[in-house]
């Protein structure tokens, strides 16, 4: 039975109830049967109503779990960006992939996307227009238009510029065009024109979230990927040029052969270096190529460690401890001669050059390394690949440094699309305005959370908290100190919790921290310590001379105890939290199972 349901037979039985009292005051003759009779009657209305109330209650949290779960905001430019890369990794071109997506992702009929590119603005993306029929602004034609735009998005109301992007004969075949332009930063903008009947994509562009991390995104990307064209261009070249002297050399046939054959799988390799999205993977797939193309006998891979140093990542397979010796120093000559050399550099070359004894040369050439190569990201050295001798013990020629060389530099474009890749998704678990995670990591690591605890037997506590009368506190100092004091109470939970807890916002004033291995007693501990700590803050502002404070009411429950899922779990926080406000504000409480007083009329699946 649903709510309105059950109003409905609670409204007929009050009305019931009333006629049959009316029918029998008319029909008694005495006062004091009628007045009892009335009272009784009153008594059984109110239960009715109290159980109706109850049931209203319970409904209404159903309704807030909805509401909220509704509005979450789930980032569709980072997902976007992710079904981009992650479809069908080496076949379609990446502007392909993202033509495919929008349009499809929006019901967009047709799409064009322009990125700034020096003077001039190309094409880049585009869908169901005719390239012949789509120009190349150069930036001077458009600067009187885009000077309006002051480094934020917005459609263009004038008709003009769709000329100027479109031959005539294409802007025909739109219903109606629309044009957006999008800045960041100097010299990097977008412009969009596109066929959107459905207003879909209009709706998420004037989202500025959306804006700043798909467009930049995606020109990186796009970039990065041209320059990955020109490096298999490069090796078609090359690879030509071996195919011509396989023709001279004909004593040295075999060598010219293996040669040959490898460059061949050279541009198998680049479109596979290039899909990977992981840098253990980058790494492991970097490994296996120069082991068995080249036969060297070790690959290693040095890490920056933040302090102008590179060393190797000791969590990476059969690393012995003797290469916790094996220090680079950014500063030394060394590093120096590495960055200055366009190729791979000998070590043993290195060492008889250099003037000073160096650190790191010595006990690396000791350990049988060869060859050290930099993998960049546009201007830095992301890490350092090091290469051991060759298993047949014979001497790197110019063929194989150049080999490595290649492979590098595609490496490297792959470590920059990897990077790329981890920066947008770190932004999309951040909430932008505290800095901390959102709702989207809280339920994803909640969910991971509780299988690892399940796995190894484990308790898990899970905490909520909202601000008390938040909407009045605003009231009273205004939105933005609310704003000041959202941060300063996410720093506040960031001091008071455990570095494996993770706190997160849940929504616009409330809070949820996840702790592993914490049970009933240790978090009930936890939540009075928290309400308590945040309770005797005084936060201060610049503009109001008073110190301010707050309280939070707070919520926690236990994995097993209370419940097994996180939706469950999750539930039952909520329900503590829900008493805390309940008992008049300002208190921790974790849940007990009384506190599921209309448990028995929520099924667990409708949650
Ligand atoms: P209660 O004690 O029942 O929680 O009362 P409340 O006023 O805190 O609760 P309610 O849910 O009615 O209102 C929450 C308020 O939190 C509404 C809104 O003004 C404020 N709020 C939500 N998100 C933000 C934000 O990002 N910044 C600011 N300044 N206020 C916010
Ligand atoms: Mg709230
Ligand atoms: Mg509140």
């Amino acid at each position: 039975m649903n709510k309105a349901q059950f109003a409905k037979i609670n409204y007929i039985y009050v009305l019931l109830l009333s006629a049959l009292v009316i029918l029998i005051i008319l029909f008694s003759k005495s006062i004091w049967i009628a007045f009892i009779l009335g009272l009784a009657t009153l008594g059984i209305m109110g239960t009715i109503v109290v159980g109706h109330l109850k049931l209203t209650r319970a409904s209404s949290l159903i309704d807030r779990l909805y509401e909220k779960e509704k509005k979450r905001d789930f980032s569709i430019a980072p997902q976007l960006l992710g079904d981009i890369l992650r479809d069908s990794p080496g076949t379609k071109s990446l502007q392909k992939k993202a033509a495919e997506h929008l349009s499809m992702r929006f019901q967009m009929i047709k799409l064009a996307v322009f990125f700034r590119y020096k003077n001039s603005y190309e094409v880049k993306i585009f869908y169901n227009i005719n390239p012949k029929l789509i120009n190349r602004p150069r930036i001077e034609r458009l600067r009187h238009i885009l000077k309006e735009v002051p480094g934020s998005g917005k459609i263009l109301k004038d008709d003009s510029i769709g000329r100027l992007l479109l031959n005539e004969k294409a802007l025909e075949e739109f219903n109606s065009p629309s044009v957006f332009v999008y800045n960041w930063g100097r010299s990097r903008s977008v412009i969009i024109i596109c066929d959107d009947p459905h207003r879909h994509f209009a709706s998420v562009l004037s989202d500025d979230e959306f804006n700043r991390i798909l467009w930049p995104s995606l020109d990186e990307l796009i970039r990065l990927n041209d320059r990955g064209k020109k490096i298999d261009l490069e090796l078609k070249k090359l690879k030509n040029d071996y195919s011509r002297s396989k023709r001279d050399l004909v004593n040295a046939g075999k060598e010219v052969n293996r040669r040959s054959s490898e460059l061949n799988s050279f541009v198998d390799i680049s479109s596979d270096l290039y899909s990977i999205l992981d840098e253990n993977q980058l790494f492991s797939t970097l490994r296996t190529i120069i082991s068995s193309q080249i036969g060297a006998s070790g690959v290693e891979m040095l890490y920056p460690t933040g302090e102008g140093r590179y060393i190797i990542d000791r969590i990476s397979e059969d690393v012995d401890s003797g290469y916790d010796s094996m220090v680079l120093e950014a500063d030394s000559e060394l590093y120096e001669m590495i960055l200055k050399k366009s190729k791979p550099l000998l070590l043993p070359l290195a060492a008889s050059v250099l003037k000073a004894e160096d650190r790191f040369l010595k006990p690396a050439i000791k350990r049988g390394f060869q060859l050290i190569s930099p993998l960049g990201i546009g201007n830095e050295v992301g890490c350092l690949l090091l290469i051991g001798e060759k298993r047949n013990k014979n001497q790197y020629d110019d063929s194989d440094i150049n080999f490595i060389s290649v492979i590098t530099n595609i490496a490297s474009l792959s470590l920059a699309n990897i990077r790329q890749f981890a920066t947008i998704e770190r932004l999309s678990y951040t909430d932008s305005m505290t800095g901390i995670f959102n709702y989207r990591y809280f339920y994803k690591r909640l969910g991971e959370e509780i299988l690892r605890a399940k796995r190894y037997n484990r308790e898990l506590s899970l905490v909520i908290l909202d601000i008390d009368n938040f909407k009045l506190f605003n009231d009273n100092y205004g939105h933005q100190t609310g704003d000041m004091v959202l941060k300063s109470t996410a720093e506040l939970i960031t001091k008071a919790i455990r570095s494996i807890d993770i706190v997160s916002r849940y929504g616009g004033e409330e809070f949820c921290i996840i702790m592993p291995d914490t049970g009933k007693n240790s978090g009930r501990v936890f939540i009075e310590r928290l309400r308590n700590e945040i309770a005797e803050f005084k936060f201060k502002s610049r503009t109001i001379a008073e110190e301010m404070s707050i309280t939070v009411s707070v919520g926690g429950s236990v994995f097993p105890h209370h419940a097994t899922t996180p939706d469950r779990l999750i539930y039952c926080a909520d329900m503590a939290l829900l008493k805390a406000k309940s008992l008049g504000r300002n208190k921790a409480i974790m849940f007990e199972s009384d506190l599921a007083e209309s448990e028995s009329l929520l099924r667990e699946d409708e949650l």
